[in-house]
């Protein structure tokens, strides 16, 4: 097991990459702090870690609230005594180019996407410098090049890119790693509905090397890479996982 005894902080955890995270990072033995504004649907991973023999609770929160991120890092510790790992997942994809993108939707992508974040970092850091912990932070590939009809969500993933590397240089000497994961395409709740467009879907597979959208289990696969010691030597890295996409 990679995470036996650990404790994760999930955001995001009931969709998508999140959920999947969630329920691979209880089975390497980690005890599951399932983060959603969609109370529903984190109580549904927990039960699944449950069903599995797993230990979590979830917590209902607006990540982009800070009283909401101070209530869920506080509610980790008081369930379970410590955080070894934070993975900031929850995300929002506003699409569209800069004349159709509202103003308010691109504050929006920025508070969900970046200031969860910076939030989360700042509640959590006192206890990940007690457990020399992890941060793990969902970016996108779209935060390293240019993305089309996602002027909002490629903006504030740039951000989670120099955020990541600000706190990873922040904090090193604390023996706290920080990394980010760059998916490219996948067809899940967040961008299900886009890829239903046919010119869509062609703009987004048509320059993927590898000729396939991502899968839920590609990310989470790489997510406990950068939660684990298996990168034990890595800090600071937005790592993309992405068919290639962003080396062709
Ligand atoms: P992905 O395809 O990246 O996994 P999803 O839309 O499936 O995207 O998952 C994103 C998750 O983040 C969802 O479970 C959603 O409820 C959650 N989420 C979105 N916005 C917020 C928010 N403001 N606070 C908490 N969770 C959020």
């Amino acid at each position: 097991m990679l995470l036996k005894d650990k404790v994760a902080v999930i955001t995001g955890a009931g969709s998508g990459f999140g959920k999947i995270t969630s329920k691979l990072f209880a089975k390497e033995g980690a005890k599951i702090v399932a983060v959603d504004y969609n109370e529903e649907s984190a109580k549904e991973t927990v039960e699944e870690i449950k069903k599995d023999g797993g230990e979590a609770i979830s917590v209902k929160a607006d990540v982009s609230k800070d009283s909401d991120v101070k209530n869920f890092i506080a509610e980790a510790v008081n369930e379970f005594g410590k955080i070894d790992i934070l993975f900031n997942n929850a995300g929002v994809f506003k699409p569209g180019n800069v004349e159709e993108v509202s103003f308010d939707d691109f504050k929006t992508s920025f508070g969900v996407n970046v200031d969860s974040i910076f939030l989360a970092c700042k509640y959590a850091m006192k206890y990940l410098k007690e457990s020399k912990g992890v941060i793990v932070n969902t970016a996108s590939a779209g935060g390293i090049i240019g993305f089309p009809q996602a002027v909002a969500y490629g903006a504030s993933k740039g951000a989670v890119i120099s955020l990541t590397q600000a706190l990873a240089v922040d904090y090193a000497k604390d023996g706290i790693r920080v990394n980010a994961i760059c998916p490219g395409t996948s067809k899940t709740g967040m961008t299900k509905e886009a890829l239903e467009d046919k010119d869509m879907c062609n703009a987004y597979l048509s320059p993927i090397p590898m000729a396939r959208f991502g899968t839920v289990e590609d990310i989470a696969k790489a997510a406990l890479f950068l939660a684990s010691d298996q990168s034990s030597y890595i800090t600071g890295h937005a790592l993309p996982v992405d068919g290639g996409w962003t080396m062709s």
